[in-house]
């Protein structure tokens, strides 16, 4: 249909079919399958014992170039994508999508279902609530941050025989230690399994996390943007005796709970990960866990729906999971493995898995190698890099765009020269994909100013850079029909000799890893540690975190740390002004330039307690 309807005209004209006929034409058993309404269902992990000797599919990743206002297209072609695999090659697909955070479906990203005839449907569905993963992680995470001060006021309040007495309650007349304060105990080097053999001084250590209030990186999340909780003062209320500090609200896909959905491989693992995260340091230097808490147990009964992938289709049918969605700066920016590994097993050794990575390829792919892939064990067959000729153009020189004003002409009428200039981005980032030694296909995500010219020059110099292949695409306009030659090229490329590698050691130091992204993916001449970033260093090395993977909190809109450098920066020093650590989930963040956390500051909280001295 012509011209193009508006996404929500066109979701809402298509009728889905019932989720439950869908679930079925995938392989699902029903007692697989928890129906969510007649769109969406969960999928119990269940399946992955009953699959486990069924050959994985070939796995394909959609990224893109750098990023720039212009978008890219990266959601709609991994649904066109799968579309045209699908509906028109008939083989076995799925795609593995992100679900987006309420914050930027109501802000100026809008939602991310993909778009024209390459969509998920129903999108209000699919943008908002789906079936309650992102408001199960809000009520986990608060839970953490609520047990956190509420900690910090008994330790100051009251005495250790008082806390002692509430941290291991009478029962039956006797206090019993739980499994985990026995785990506690072991860790504090206090070999007791029988509360009233306690000295007192064994008593006070272990009813005392003594949390340095400095040290808290734990933060209240809501999955809106509600710019005047970004910073607030907590605890005004008479009950709590002056304790006043100044605390945040991030938004709840900034969570480390996300992140830890994310990468998690089963509900044993998801516990475990979720008894690590660290969220404060005591002042003698200690790492203050979840568990030390002693909130972890419930945590993992809070996000024991969440764990299940929901499935959803497309405007053709076809099946997609939408599962997690971590943000790309603080965290690693992809759906959850768990979706990722169940419909490797639905789809077959004949099939094709394509899962999204967000933002460019230096950050979102790159972190989907070192990060998601060394979790899951999986390995990519295909790189499908997503490029367009406005946003080459943009990388090219072209002028920059104010949100809401009509186009400058540059972008909409033929101008081969700045494109010509632009391509240089997709040829680093062709680079990038291959020093992990997976092969590359371009796919051009055409819109209708393009000129045939435009579109082929795009396809050459991107075969000339080393892709795989490079083929111009109209699934926004034609549905998955006009994905097919994509598809086709995917899957000539996933028969390819794929060589995959990580690009660094976990063993290596925390400065080398970043290090060797910085320089090998961004193309920094190297690096500079900041006192703080440098504190942090030797901290995490001391506390036995310095064998994690690096997942940076780079700018998305340069492969640079300064979001106006387009095209291929050089030249450059990158500065690490901090580091923090998601123990949980699995990884160090180093915060590069001045980047921010969605939803909040990142700078951490002056806290107001502590002028009062311990009873
Ligand atoms: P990304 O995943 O890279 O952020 P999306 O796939 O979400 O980008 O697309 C961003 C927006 O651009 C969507 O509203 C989508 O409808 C629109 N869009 C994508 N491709 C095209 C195209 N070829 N022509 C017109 N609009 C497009």
């Amino acid at each position: 249909q012509k011209p193009v309807p508006s996404d929500i005209v066109i979701s809402r004209s298509c009728i889905p079919k019932t989720i439950d006929r869908l679930a079925r034409e995938v392989g699902l058993l029903s007692d697989e399958v928890e129906l969510y309404g007649k769109t969406k269902a969960k999928v119990q992990l269940s399946i992955m014992e009953r699959l486990k000797s069924q050959p994985d599919g070939k796995y394909v990743v959609v990224t893109g170039i750098t990023p720039t206002p212009l978008g890219e297209g990266k959601s709609t072609t991994t649904i066109g994508l799968v579309q045209a695999m699908g509906a028109h090659m008939k083989l076995n697909v799925f795609a593995c999508v992100r679900q987006p955070s309420q914050g930027p479906t109501f802000g100026i990203k809008g939602g991310a279902a993909g778009g024209g005839y390459s969509q998920v449907i129903p999108m209000e569905e699919f943008n908002l609530h789906l079936t309650g993963d992102i408001h199960a992680i809000t009520a986990a995470n608060n839970l953490v941050a609520a047990a956190i001060d509420a900690r910090m006021f008994h330790e100051f309040t009251q005495s250790d025989k008082a806390l002692y007495n509430r941290l291991v309650p009478l029962s039956g007349g006797e206090r019993k230690f739980s499994s985990v304060q026995i785990n506690r105990l072991k860790k504090l080097g206090i070999d007791k399994t029988d509360p009233s053999t306690l000295t007192d001084d064994e008593l006070s250590r272990f009813s005392r996390l003594d949390i340095d209030p400095a040290s808290i990186t734990w933060q209240r999340v809501l999955d809106t943007n509600d710019r005047f909780l970004r910073k607030i003062t907590i605890g005004q209320s008479p009950t709590e005796k002056g304790y006043t500090r100044e605390a945040q609200f991030d938004i709840t896909v900034a969570s480390e709970i996300m992140a830890v959905l994310a990468l998690t491989s089963s509900l044993k693992d998801m516990r475990q990960r979720l008894a690590k995260m660290v969220v404060a340091t005591s002042r003698s230097g200690e790492p203050i866990t979840t568990e030390d808490l002693g909130v972890s147990g419930a945590l993992t009964v809070l996000m024991k729906d969440a764990i299940k992938p929901n499935l959803m289709q497309t405007l053709e049918g076809t099946p997609v999971f939408v599962h997690a969605g971590p943000f790309a700066n603080i965290a690693h920016g992809n759906s959850s493995i768990l979706a990722d590994k169940i419909a490797l097993k639905l789809v077959g050794p004949d099939g094709f898995v394509v899962t999204e990575a967000g933002f460019g390829a230096d950050i979102g792919m790159e972190k989907f190698f070192n990060i998601k892939c060394r979790y899951s064990g999986l390995r990519p067959h295909v790189v499908v890099l997503v490029a367009t000729v406005r946003a080459l153009k943009m990388h090219g020189g072209g002028p920059t765009v104010a949100a809401g004003m009509p186009l400058p002409k540059e972008y909409i009428e033929e101008n081969l020269e700045l494109l010509k200039n632009g391509c240089s981005n997709m040829r680093k980032q062709i680079e990038n994909a291959k020093h992990f030694g997976v092969p590359v296909v371009v796919a051009v995500n055409a819109f209708k100013t393009d000129t045939e010219a435009e579109l082929d020059l795009i396809c050459n110099m991107a075969k000339a850079a080393g892709a795989f292949d490079a083929v111009h695409c109209s699934h926004w306009a034609e549905g998955g029909a006009g994905a097919v030659a994509l598809g086709q090229a995917v899957q000539k490329a996933s028969e390819a000799p794929s060589n995959f590698k990580f690009l660094y050691d976990l063993d290596l130091s925390i400065a080398d890893k970043i290090r060797i992204i910085a320089q090998k993916i961004y193309g920094a001449d190297d690096i500079e540690l900041l006192p703080e970033a440098q504190r942090k260093v030797e901290l995490y090395t001391k506390q036995g975190f310095g064998k994690l993977p690096i997942c940076m909190a780079k700018t998305h809109l340069s492969l640079s740390h300064e979001a106006d450098k387009k095209g291929v920066p050089t030249g450059f020093v990158l500065p690490i002004r901090d580091i923090r650590a998601s123990v949980g989930a699995g990884f160090l963040y180093p915060l590069v330039g001045t980047v921010r956390a969605h939803g909040g500051s990142l700078y951490k909280d002056h806290y107001l307690l502590g002028k009062k001295e311990k009873p």
